[in-house]
């Protein structure tokens, strides 16, 4: 570990231009300060702020001076996934908080309401905590989980926040300030010392919140190690983030942005895989020339840049807007690599969509694009035995039936193994299925029961999406 960052390697060159926007954040106190949002009606920002005071909002002048379309508002797609609007709240929940507003009661009878309001938003799904945590020595390692034989992911505790915030997102629970929620590690020692134990291991991903937002030096602690003895075993190394999208500026002009840069391009250098992770939901994250030098500057380390994200109502529930972000991404070299489906969190009510409906909108994108864009496997559901993918509908033995495969399990004997459902088209999750033509189980689920029988876990439901994966 060193005090002093290290230099990079050489000079980054950058494109010609006029940047130097600072990154200057919006929070729930700051809405009636945004300028763009003066031109709303008064009752709409109010909305705002009643969503606002429950599920967590942040945005930085990049995202909105920048990537929304205010002549589109409300519709506009990123507009949308960072600013709260009112169909993000149940109704009687959203009267509730309305109404303490309008009273002015005292800021922590309103934080009183809308932790209640939260709490019953089931902010972790599944058992995460107990399902996936690894140990070591007997102790659970809590900033870490280790769902997948060769991968580990791991969540720096400098990393646990974002450049602005997704409203779909269910990593809210992070963000919120309900503590003992937070997955977190301070502990780049752990995170060796576990990694040089579990020989299997090949990929370490890190992920959040955004582990983007870490200074370069909080960054070099938990890779720079990796090239070193007793990890060589850890090939790939994937980092999570929304950066590219939210704040392009990290690799170009941030103070150490070029220390960054270096770091990754030393563990390219060092063998390894290096692969940023990124999250894009719209097209329309891409069409700044900041957000291009970006990913020009980080494709120049050798690294590679694939894209991940879930398919959302209001957002990117159109076949168009995907094969539109599928061929930007592959023109300037982005990776399509999976399509979520939106699990039950948060704001679920008003971004679900049925399987049936992401499965058309995946193939019609998908009809629309080049090869080279449809690397993209979806739309795959992140449950607790694993990446379940929807693979297709059709008439099988006198039953309509979803096809469905492993995309990643928690046992590798069960991958690209088809399995069948009965076709439902309200089903929006893996747990409203039955197994098709009257079977009592699928294939996996004895062995997954028993699995979990022994880590005396009952529940069935998510596990990963968002930044993470
Ligand atoms: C998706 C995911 C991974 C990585 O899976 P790949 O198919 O290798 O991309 C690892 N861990 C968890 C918990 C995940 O959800
Ligand atoms: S999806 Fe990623 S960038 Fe968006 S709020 Fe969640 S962790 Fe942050």
């Amino acid at each position: 570990m060193k005090d002093q960052p290290a230099l990079p390697d050489r000079a980054w060159p950058r494109a010609e231009g006029s940047w130097g926007r600072s990154l200057r954040i919006f929070t729930e106190r700051d809405i009636e300060r945004i300028p763009a949002l003066q031109r709303l009606p008064r009752e709409q920002r109010f909305a705002m702020r009643v969503v606002a005071r429950v599920l967590p909002f942040r945005v930085n002048e990049y995202v909105i001076e920048e990537l929304i379309d205010w002549e589109r508002v409300p519709t506009d797609p990123v507009f949308q996934l960072t600013f709260p609007q009112p169909g993000m709240l149940d109704p009687a929940d959203f009267e509730r908080v309305a109404h303490a507003l309008r009273r002015d009661l005292p800021r922590p009878e309103v934080d009183a309401l809308a932790h209640e309001i939260r709490a019953g938003l089931n902010p972790h799904p599944s058992g995460q905590q107990e399902l996936n945590v690894p140990r070591l020595d007997g102790l659970p390692l809590d900033g870490m989980q280790h769902k997948y034989r060769e991968t580990v992911l791991f969540f720096p505790s400098q990393g646990q926040t974002c450049h602005s915030y997704c409203t779909f997102c269910f990593r809210w629970a992070q963000f919120v300030g309900d503590q003992d929620l937070r997955f977190a590690s301070r502990e780049a020692q752990t995170l060796h010392t576990y990694l040089k134990q579990q020989r299997e291991v090949t990929d370490l991903l890190i992920t959040g919140g955004d582990p983007m937002v870490m200074k370069a030096r909080h960054m070099e602690r938990y890779l720079e190690p990796l090239l070193g003895p007793g990890l060589e075993h850890v090939r790939n190394v994937r980092i999570g983030t929304k950066s590219l999208s939210f704040w392009p500026q990290r690799y170009v002009e941030d103070a150490d942005a070029d220390e960054l840069l270096g770091l990754l391009e030393r563990l390219v250098e060092g063998g390894r895989h290096v692969a940023l992770m990124i999250h894009q939901n719209h097209a329309q994250e891409l069409r700044t020339p900041m957000a291009e030098e970006a990913i020009r500057r980080v494709r120049e380390t050798g690294a590679v840049i694939r894209s991940q994200s879930p398919v959302l109502a209001h957002v990117n529930d159109d076949a168009a807007s995907w094969s539109e972000l599928w061929r930007r991404q592959v023109r300037l070299g982005i990776v399509p690599y999976y399509m979520f489906v939106e699990r039950d969190t948060g704001a679920r009510r008003y971004f679900e969509l049925p399987l049936a409906r992401a499965f058309e909108i995946y193939s019609a994108a998908m009809a629309n694009v080049s090869g080279l864009a449809r690397t993209a496997r979806g739309p795959s559901m992140s449950a607790a035995p694993g990446k379940v993918e929807v693979n297709g509908v059709s008439e099988i033995a006198g039953e309509r039936v979803f096809s469905l495969r492993f995309l990643q399990a928690r046992d590798p004997a069960w991958l690209h193994r088809p399995f069948h459902a009965t076709f439902d088209p309200t089903a929006t999750w893996l747990d409203d299925l039955k197994p098709a033509w009257g079977e009592e189980s699928f294939f996996w689920e004895e062995d997954f029961a028993a699995f979990r029988r022994r880590r005396e876990m009952h529940s069935m439901t998510a596990v990963a999406d968002g930044c993470e994966a």
